[in-house]
């Protein structure tokens, strides 16, 4: 392609609200462009990235039989009645209503409009097992979109399905998952760690996400070198014993906080950002104040309080729910007999020492509780205390944590779907038996961001050859000058017949185009300069920065 003919639209600055490393650099290499939050543009340098990143996401899954279909974005709320999420799924889900008054969403994931599917076309076990997935755009009205694409209310993703007669059946095509994604995530050049984690909103039981590891990553990972285990510290389980004693609360500041019933408020009040709030906790701090850690994805919208009293889990998703349980009569909410519930809000595990926790008593927090001193750790459920640097229980070394970026999860659903949408085949004795599933996403425009995130420098992205837009990039330095243009344009004319290749034809300046491509971050970059009339190119190599002069003859075996 030539680049006076392309759209590349690249930025010497840019707005300061891009926060991540991919958002500024899909900006400034003029890859994307915003038409509303969360909401983008892809130009042509991402669309090229994009395909290839699908290329591979379809190769790998065709390898494990998995067949490709495309289902509608728009998705009537009747399916959504049938499965129960409809009145659940909350604000995160676009809903519409249509001419006729009818309901509508756009589709965030697509359980309700697959199973439907499969329900009223699959009714043998001899049919079974089938995987179906698709590539295609969602919409999740995220209360706070941000980084780009790492986080967008319209994004691509990959979703799969897969419909099984047993739990055998299930749990060989999630072990293929599971080895295509690994597949998928080391191909398209990505540093990961597929992890256990919690199953959120889409139900089911066993589920891993895979994250690539990167500091902006909004989810927390902890792991030992000493083992293969690795968990959402949302799902971490003990890794180690603690052993803290308890002592007086003297060393906790009580802080007054009248008024105070919701995080957000208590985080203004902290002056931390609502999405500075710890993943999912709960901590007995002792028999007079309980401390609940919100289990967050970085918005109250999305929060749930998991409370363990006795065995009953209470489960809330909406902020009204959350006053509520913090509003409820004293010893109301069982054994553990609490009398108020407040909501802390602090930054992570590692800030444990810095915490503000609820008091038992109206109008009043805690702050500077400090593990060990003030409190001591139980666990409740699957949710434990994990402290870094601690030793593992399980004598695999400390416990270290890693920042991540969720780029995919796979899930058993089992039969949540199959059951409350009467998904059923019949059986070989001619029973009639609720599907069981599996789904699994991969965030492909997040993916290409992650791959920016681990890929770059100062001076722009630097693409792994995989699912690099271009393979060479031939820059012309001066095309004004007749024998470098001639040869340039010889170049890229041959170069052309095997790679994929940007040619650099713009009347720019020598500068202007050194920056363009650099930014872009085309691994191979031939720059045909004033060496042209004696037929030597200098070779650029963008990863290492390495440079070289090569006489054109020599050029294929170089670049081979
Ligand atoms: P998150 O925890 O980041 O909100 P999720 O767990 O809600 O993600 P899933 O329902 O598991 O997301 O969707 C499958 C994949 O889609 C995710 O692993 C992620 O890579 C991608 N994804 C989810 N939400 C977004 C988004 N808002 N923007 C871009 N990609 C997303
Ligand atoms: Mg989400
Ligand atoms: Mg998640
Ligand atoms: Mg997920």
């Amino acid at each position: 392609m030539k680049q006076s003919k392309m759209f590349i639209p690249t930025l010497r600055e840019v707005p300061n609200d891009a926060e991540s490393k991919s958002h500024q650099l899909l900006l400034k290499a003029g890859m994307i462009k915003q038409i509303a939050s969360g909401v983008y543009s892809y130009l042509p340098i991402a669309k090229r990235v994009l395909n290839n990143i699908e290329a591979i996401v379809r190769e790998e899954m065709e390898a494990i039989d998995g067949v490709e279909i495309l289902m509608p974005a728009l998705q009537p709320s009747e399916l959504w009645q049938e499965s129960g999420r409809w009145p659940s799924y909350g604000a995160e889900l676009m809903r519409m209503t249509d001419r006729h008054g009818r309901e509508f969403a756009l589709g965030p994931t697509h359980e309700e409009i697959i199973t439907s599917l499969v329900r009223d076309e699959l009714k043998s076990y001899k049919k079974l097992p089938v995987t179906l997935f698709q590539i295609q755009n969602k919409f999740r009205d995220e209360k706070r979109p941000r980084f780009g694409l790492l986080r967008g209310r319209e994004f691509i993703m990959k979703d799969a399905y897969s419909f099984h007669a047993t739990e055998e059946s299930l749990d060989a095509t999630y072990q293929d998952m599971y080895q295509a994604y690994s597949n998928i995530y080391n191909r398209v050049g990505l540093k990961f760690r597929p992890v256990i984690a919690d199953s959120g909103a889409i139900g089911g039981s066993h589920t891993h996400e895979f994250m690539a590891l990167a500091e902006i990553g909004e989810d927390t990972i902890a792991y030992t070198d000493g083992s293969d285990y690795a968990a959402n510290i949302e799902k971490a389980e003990v890794l180690y014993t603690p052993n803290v004693q308890h002592t007086a609360e003297a060393a906790l500041e009580k802080i007054h906080t009248p008024g105070v019933k919701t995080a957000q408020q208590l985080a203004d009040l902290l002056g931390k950002r609502l999405d500075e709030i710890v993943k999912s906790m709960i901590v007995k701090v002792d028999d007079r104040f309980v401390m609940f850690l919100i289990r967050g994805h970085h918005e109250l919208n999305d929060v749930k309080v998991k409370s363990f009293f006795g065995t009953e889990v209470v489960e809330m998703a909406t902020e009204a729910e959350i006053e509520g349980i913090m509003n409820a009569k004293p010893g109301s909410l069982g054994p553990v007999g609490v009398d108020k519930i407040d909501i802390y809000a602090d930054h992570s595990v590692q800030d444990i020492n810095n915490l503000a926790v609820g008091a038992n008593e109206t109008d009043y927090h805690y702050i500077n509780a400090n593990l060990g001193r003030d409190f001591q750790i139980k666990a409740f459920g699957d949710f434990r205390f994990i402290l870094e640097g601690e030793q593992a229980a399980d004598g695999s070394g400390p416990v270290k944590f890693a920042e991540g970026i969720e780029v995919g999860q796979v899930f058993k659903l089992g039969t949540k779907y199959s059951e409350a949408m009467k998904a059923t085949f019949l059986d070989e004795q001619g029973k009639a038996q609720p599907m069981i599933m599996g789904c699994y996403g991969i965030g492909v425009s997040r993916t290409l961001s992650a791959v920016i995130e681990q890929h770059h420098d100062d001076n722009g992205i630097i693409w792994p050859k995989a699912i690099t837009p271009f393979d060479i990039h031939i820059i012309s330095v001066n095309p004004k000058q007749d024998a470098q243009r001639t040869l340039a344009d010889q170049l890229y004319t041959d170069f052309s017949k095997n790679y994929q290749v940007l040619y650099d034809d713009r009347q720019e300046r020598a500068g202007v185009k050194f920056n363009d491509a650099d930014l872009i971050g085309v691994p191979l970059r031939i720059v045909v300069g004033k060496q042209a009339a004696d037929g030597i190119v200098e070779v650029k190599l963008r990863g290492t920065g390495e440079s070289f002069e090569v006489p054109v003859n020599e050029l294929t075996a170089k670049i081979e």
